[in-house]
């Protein structure tokens, strides 16, 4: 399937990341695929779209580091001249009492939750508005809207990521570029592996289908079924 379309998804090499490059790239978009700490696993993902014959493109960064999303945008700029859609997915989680957080903790998280979907914006969006066309697309969270008991950095991150998300569709709007967030609920990936048994059936009990989605998968008519 042709299409012109780039596509930057920060944090692909694992989970929710790595579904949406590979959503992007089989739909026929060109996909630089970002990621950290996991290169065996963002090796993997090519590997396995290039036995079905798509190109997917990785590249290292930490998206923690100003200058690290400043590279990711010039890798991308120089190689296929635009960015049209960009996906600020990766994100990090600890779970702590108040008392606990220390100013390292603040750091790590607010830089790789908040400060990288901000730097990232601010790089993409100037290649947006050259042409007139872009979709940000930021993946927050429920626990940004509700608060979450012991995550209390990582709510604060991604509130902030709803506050970036709403400033920025109004800034940037008439220039015909698109932002959004989408707050996913709990998904099982490696970003809740410290959840105890009773923590998740304390959870399943207030999602209306009593179940966390595993393995989730498109339908032709791209509604999620399970
Ligand atoms: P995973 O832990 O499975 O994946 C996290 C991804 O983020 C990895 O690819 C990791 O890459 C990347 N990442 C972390 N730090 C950095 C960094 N400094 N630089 C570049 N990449 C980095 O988590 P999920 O897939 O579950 O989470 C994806 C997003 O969805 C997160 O923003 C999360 O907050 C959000 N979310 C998740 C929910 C869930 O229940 N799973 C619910 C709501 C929101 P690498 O390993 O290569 O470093």
């Amino acid at each position: 399937m042709e299409n012109n379309n780039v596509a930057i998804v920060t944090g692909a090499s694992r989970g929710i990341g790595r579904e949406i490059a590979k959503s992007l790239a089989k739909r026929g978009i060109i996909v630089v695929a970002n990621y950290n700490k996991s290169e065996k696993e963002a090796l993997k993902l090519q590997e396995e779209l290039k036995k079905e014959e798509i190109a997917i493109d990785i590249f290292k960064a930490d998206i923690s580091k100003k200058e690290e999303c400043e590279k990711l945008i010039k890798y991308t700029e120089n190689k296929y001249k635009k960015i049209d859609i960009l996906i600020n997915n990766a994100g990090i989680d600890k779970y702590q009492l108040i008392d606990e957080v220390k100013e390292e903790d603040w750091n790590e998280i607010i830089n790789t939750n908040l400060y990288s979907a901000f730097c990232m914006c601010q790089g993409a969006v100037k290649n947006m508005i050259h042409n007139k066309k872009g979709c940000i697309i930021n993946i927050s969270s429920i626990w940004g809207i509700v608060g979450a008991s012991q995550e209390i950095l990582y709510s604060i991150s991604k509130a902030g990521m709803d506050g970036l998300t709403k400033a920025l569709a109004k800034e940037v709007g008439p220039s015909n570029i698109r932002v959004n967030s989408i707050a996913p609920g709990i998904i099982n990936t490696e970003i809740n592996n410290n959840l105890s048994n009773q923590e998740i059936d304390q959870i399943k009990e207030e999602i209306p289908l009593n179940k966390i989605r595993e393995n989730t998968r498109y339908c032709k008519m791209c509604k999620l079924v399970n």
